[in-house]
């Protein structure tokens, strides 16, 4: 390792030395932040986008409180304008 050492390429996750692109987003990521995914073939992906092909559990539930808390804010915002 000397200083004139030309840029690594660095993990978009953890700024570590990049060992290869995510096969989803192609984003740098080592092979600390990369997993695994067995598909149609064996992909590396970043731990982010094998967290979102897994966890799809969350989003659902995000939209749902999402559409609550826009209708609720929609009826206050009614309820205010017909006591004027
Ligand atoms: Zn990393
Ligand atoms: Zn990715």
């Amino acid at each position: 390792m000397s200083s004139g050492d030309p840029p690594a390429p660095r993990c978009a996750i953890c700024r570590g030395v990049a060992a290869g692109p995510c096969a989803r987003c192609r984003k740098l990521v080592c092979a600390d932040c990369s997993e695994l995914v067995e598909g149609a073939g064996t992909f590396a992906v970043c731990t982010r986008c094998a967290g979102k092909g897994t966890d799809l559990g969350y989003l659902p539930l995000l939209l749902w409180l999402g559409a609550i808390i826009v209708g609720l804010a929609a009826v206050a915002a009614l309820l205010i304008v017909l006591r004027r």
